[in-house]
């Protein structure tokens, strides 16, 4: 079954003081992601991105329509494990060191010991961030705190990886690194969906993506079908 598929996805959220106005997030989305390839939702602020992928995570249940990942509901705990995630504004616990935090992450994936310890050192050098890893994250940049937030969803080696607005609050050498950092997981057959609103990052990273807007999807194939159509 392939990492992600979804059919018909579709969210309403209730607002205002009565929960009595309804913002469409979301209406009818199919989505696709393959094994081994970079997907991107690329779209505006409000377009429903996070929205997707908080449903993909079971942090939001849809109003409408299935979401599966490797062909199991998005419910399923054991399947959860398989994926790393970075969510969007990530807020770890600012009194844990970055290593701790991390370790923490490697200790929930089921890592233990030796190999737990290894694989920390190895993720905290790939973000750069070994030199500060003893420091507590409440001294840490928002750069330094996305860094080890992607630390945290590698730790576990994970099959799918989720990125919600990766490239956020990083300066520009820091969303290359970011970049570098998602390429070479794909290489290593790691699938990635990562959602943006930076058309360049999209361009630079994807296999496939597709355009939402207003929680649509307007365009969806290949960069070089996207590209070639305008
Ligand atoms: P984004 O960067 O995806 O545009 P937003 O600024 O829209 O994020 O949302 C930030 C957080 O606030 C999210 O967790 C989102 O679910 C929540 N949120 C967004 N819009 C509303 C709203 N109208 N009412 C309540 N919560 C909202
Ligand atoms: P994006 O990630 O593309 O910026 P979102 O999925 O965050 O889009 O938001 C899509 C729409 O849903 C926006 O209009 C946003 O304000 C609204 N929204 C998101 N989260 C909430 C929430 N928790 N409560 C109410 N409205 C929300």
């Amino acid at each position: 079954a392939p990492p992600i598929q979804a059919q018909g996805l579709a969210k309403t959220y209730k607002v205002g003081f009565w929960f009595n106005r309804t913002v469409r997030a979301l209406q009818s989305l199919d989505l696709q992601v393959d094994s081994g390839q970079i997907y991107g939702l690329l779209g505006p602020n409000g377009a429903g991105k996070s929205t997707t992928i908080k449903i993909l995570m079971n942090l939001v249940r849809p109003s409408g329509g299935t979401a599966r990942l490797f062909g199991k509901p998005v419910e399923d705990a054991e399947t959860r494990r398989l994926v790393g995630f970075l969510p969007e504004n990530p807020a770890p616990y600012e009194y844990l060191t970055g290593r701790e935090f991390v370790t923490l992450a490697g200790q929930l994936s089921g890592l233990s010991g030796h190999e737990l310890d290894g694989r920390v050192t190895e993720v905290m050098g790939a973000v750069e961030m070994a030199g500060a890893e003893k420091l507590q994250i409440r001294r840490y940049s928002k750069g330094m705190v996305q860094r080890v937030a992607l630390a945290q969803a590698l730790v576990g080696r994970p099959k799918l990886l989720i990125l919600d607005e990766p490239t956020s609050g990083l300066d520009p050498l820091g969303r290359r690194q970011m970049r570098d950092l998602i390429l070479a997981e794909r290489d290593k057959g790691t699938t990635v969906l990562f959602c943006s609103h930076i058309i360049p990052d999209v361009e630079a990273l994807c296999d496939r993506l597709a355009v939402l807007v207003g929680g649509r999807r307007v365009r969806e194939g290949s960069v070089q079908e996207l590209v070639s159509a305008q």
